[in-house]
């Protein structure tokens, strides 16, 4: 995979599929820093193996969800690295319950850690890329923003604001040379789905064709296509990463 640009951020990148990014990424050569909010251990552990692989990776510790600190994270890298040559918005969050029972807190904070925190990624990327004309935004969304879901309006709409927040990006972005993509992983063996109860995983695999639940480096390395030279004329799109669930 060729890239132009030498760096990378990757929020939430201390486990699950933004780990696992970090790891596909520094194969390709870039050098990555991997974001975490809580857990500096295993981030530390996921520089460590790069770096055993012959990558290239530093840690920087911050909270999507607050601007000033997202501020602060981006600068640190341009400080150190001269550039942020592209950004990969994946941490996120869930806070699921049903619509009835859910609290505009609950609500509030999932668009604050999924959506916000992803439009200031987008802003200050716009921003630090645009002075080298180059750069590249890559989104993590999710099925259930095209889909909907029960038991996660708050999930379902910062993913969905996430899908044409990308789009609206990448019309601000596109006379710059900068492109904004984002991906819709369906279910992913992560954490995050790992709480599924085994009846409930099995009534999720038999809605998707391909009969499984995806890898997180299957997300990843359309991650890596996306940020890649490879994609030079996609912008706006929305690549489905779900086994055909939802096509
Ligand atoms: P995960 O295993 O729960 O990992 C989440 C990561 O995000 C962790 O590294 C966590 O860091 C970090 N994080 C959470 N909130 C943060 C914040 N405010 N600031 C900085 N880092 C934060 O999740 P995942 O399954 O890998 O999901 C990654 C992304 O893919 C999410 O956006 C998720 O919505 C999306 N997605 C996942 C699936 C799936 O099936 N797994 C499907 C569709 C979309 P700490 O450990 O330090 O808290």
């Amino acid at each position: 995979m060729k890239f132009s640009g030498k760096n990378v951020l990757v929020t939430g990148a201390s486990r699950g599929i933004g780990a696992e990014i970090a790891k596909v990424l520094a194969g390709y050569g870039l050098k990555v820093w991997i974001n975490y909010r809580s857990n500096a251990e295993a981030a530390d552990k996921i520089k460590e193996e790069i770096e055993a692989n012959g990558g290239e990776a530093a840690v920087i510790g911050f909270d999507v969800s607050d601007e000033k600190a997202f501020v602060e994270g981006i600068k640190t890298i341009i400080d150190s690295d001269g550039e942020l040559s592209y950004l990969v918005n994946n941490a996120g969050i869930t806070k699921d319950k049903l619509a009835i029972r859910m609290s505009v807190e609950d609500f509030e904070d999932v668009i604050k850690a999924n959506l916000t925190s992803a439009f200031i990624g987008c802003r200050e990327a716009l921003k630090a890329m645009s002075k080298k004309r180059f750069g590249c935004v890559v989104n993590i969304s999710s099925i259930v923003g095209e889909t909907g879901n029960a038991g996660q309006v708050n999930y379902s709409a910062s993913k969905g604001g996430m899908i044409t927040m990308t789009k609206s990006f990448a019309l601000e972005g596109a006379a710059r040379g900068i492109r904004f993509n984002c991906i819709t992983p369906g279910f992913i063996a992560t954490d995050m789905t790992k709480e599924l109860k085994e009846d409930i995983k099995k009534a999720y695999i038999e809605k998707i064709p391909l009969r499984r639940f995806g890898d997180p480096k299957e997300v990843a390395e359309a991650v890596a296509f996306l940020l890649s030279d490879h994609s030079s004329y996609i912008t706006g799109e929305i690549i489905k990463v779900n086994g055909g669930m939802y096509m």
